[in-house]
């Protein structure tokens, strides 16, 4: 019977005698062996009472395990429910009690405390050796797992946003919207078999999970399949790897790091950057010193990606390159919703089969973002040059009105990120008794420098208009970023509401 999204991305690893994953203590797992893993786990889901269409919640450590149970889910109709390993026992409460999951899937640590919040559903332990009572469960079960008969458009995952701009949304993402993004992101990136990506980044989040697992499953690729991204197991590995998934961060650690050079590179055909803007500055640099321009991509929870720089072609630094095959992509008036022309900016709407089925449980939200006609108002801002390079400006909840005037963070920060002694900036907007909201820059100096505040205004006050330029100058020592190395600003406008109250 079928089941697309198992017919594509996991049926391949049967009889696969090749490796699949390589781990950081360098054991190696082949296809067949990940699939007979997975097979049990799915034995041990319809043991509990999982059934297709119940939620299985997962906050665990990164393991073969822990990615076997997307298989597992996949083989057996359950709607896979990753949960990111920070969030604490409160916001775990929310979101197994908001999915409604019948069964969570917790380390052995959070056990009595997942038991105490999770009402009636059943709770199992993986630890990030592997170990826990799901995998005595798995072993006592069968090898072999009949997939269960999915359709195009049942649900795969359940997946929650980051909560960057609010409380986390449950985005509903079925078989098709996986396995159409994963089809095209193997032919846009050429990916092959013979491709070793290296995986560093967490599968609780849609990178690390859809993005990457998803398009080396798809292609038959090989994983070097890390716990997390560290700078000195990374450089160790750089040498037998194709390919490398990351966000910002990673790059910039990378660089920062003297004995990163083009020789570590010499088997990586491509790197790809996304998740958070990737400054010009980096993309610059990481050309100077390996030879490789890193490839942006853009996307998010609800629809996997959007928009790519192409593999072939330039790969233009400050962009997130053209809409993806298959995907329409327009930029419209905030108020109105018409369509702008080009080279203005405006909200970023999308269309096409990555585009997901809603957000869990809250038809009012779903009905504001996602138009009749199919359109996703991504609440992402950008605009799209002559050449039709799609360029993120910064989200509509970011944006600042101050005395009327519409403001776009980014347009200030890449200014002060220029300013000497500025390693890198944000700008929030803050309520202001006259303006409604004052503008507030936020910078972090350079090891060592102590930026000149009286020069930056000064230099600042020649680039921008009055409105634009911040009121107040505060110099942190790092900015606020969550795992995925998303500035929060949410977190910098608490901290500095009151300066201008
Ligand atoms: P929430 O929706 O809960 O506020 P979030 O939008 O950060 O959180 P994700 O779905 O993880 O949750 O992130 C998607 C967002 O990440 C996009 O809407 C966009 O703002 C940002 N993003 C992704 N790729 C890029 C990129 N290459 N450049 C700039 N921003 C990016
Ligand atoms: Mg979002």
């Amino acid at each position: 019977m079928a089941n697309p999204l198992y017919d594509r991305l996991f049926g391949p690893l049967k009889g696969r005698t090749s490796n699949f994953l390589t781990l950081a203590d360098g054991r190696t797992m082949t296809g067949d062996a990940f699939l007979r893993m997975a097979a049990q786990q799915a034995g041990a889901l319809a043991e509990i009472g999982l059934v297709a269409g119940d939620r299985l919640a997962v906050q665990v450590e990164k393991s073969p395990e822990a990615l076997a149970l997307y298989g597992a889910c996949v083989m057996s109709g359950v709607v896979f429910l990753p949960l990111n390993t920070a969030y604490t026992a409160d916001e775990l409460e929310y979101f197994i009690g908001d999915s409604a999951a019948g069964a969570v899937i917790c380390g052995p640590g959070a056990e009595e405390t997942v038991r105490r919040i999770s009402g009636s559903a059943v709770v199992l332990t993986l630890d990030a050796a592997g170990g826990g009572s799901l995998t005595e469960a798995a072993a006592r079960q069968p090898e072999q797992f009949t997939p269960v008969a999915r359709g195009e458009e049942d649900l795969a995952a359940l997946l929650y946003t980051s909560g960057t701009t609010g409380r986390s949304k449950g985005a509903m993402l079925s078989q098709s919207n996986l396995l159409s993004n994963a089809l095209t992101l193997v032919e846009e990136w050429r990916f092959t078999a013979e491709d070793v990506l290296l995986h560093v980044l967490p599968i609780f989040h849609t990178h690390g999970l859809f993005v990457a697992s998803n398009v080396a499953l798809a292609s038959g690729a090989s994983m070097i399949f890390l716990p997390k991204f560290d700078v000195n197991t990374v450089l160790h590995h750089l040498p037998h790897s194709t390919t490398m998934m990351g966000v910002p961060t990673f790059y910039t650690r990378l660089l920062a790091d003297a004995r990163f050079d083009k020789d570590l590179c010499k088997s990586m055909r491509l790197f790809t950057s996304g998740s958070a803007p990737l400054l010009a500055d980096t993309h610059r640099a990481f050309e100077a010193r390996t030879g490789h321009r890193i490839l942006e991509r853009y996307g998010m929870t609800e629809t996997n990606m959007n928009t790519s720089n192409p593999y072939d072609g330039e790969r233009r630094a400050g962009t997130v390159g053209f809409p993806l095959p298959g995907v329409e992509l327009k930029i419209t008036d905030p108020d109105t919703g018409v369509t702008l022309p080009d080279g203005a900016a405006g909200i970023i709407e999308v269309r096409g089969p990555n585009v997901f089925q809603g957000y869990w449980q809250m038809p009012e939200k779903t009905k504001a973002e996602l138009r009749d006609d199919g359109f996703f108002i991504t609440g992402d801002i950008g605009e799209i040059d002559a050449d039709g390079y799609v360029q993120i400006v910064g989200r509509a909840k970011d944006l600042i009105i101050s005395g009327g005037y519409n403001i776009y963070p980014k347009e200030i920060e890449l200014i002060l990120d220029e300013q000497p002694g500025v390693l890198e900036s944000a700008v929030v907007g803050v309520p202001h008794p006259d303006f409604g909201e004052g503008v507030v820059g936020v910078l972090v100096a350079e090891p060592g420098a102590k930026p000149d505040l009286d020069a930056i205004r000064a230099a600042v006050g020649e680039r921008l208009a009055k409105f634009k330029q911040p009121k107040v100058l505060e110099v942190v020592t790092e900015l606020p970023r969550n795992t995925m190395g998303k500035v929060q600003k949410n977190l910098l406008r608490d901290q500095f509401a009151g300066v201008f109250l």
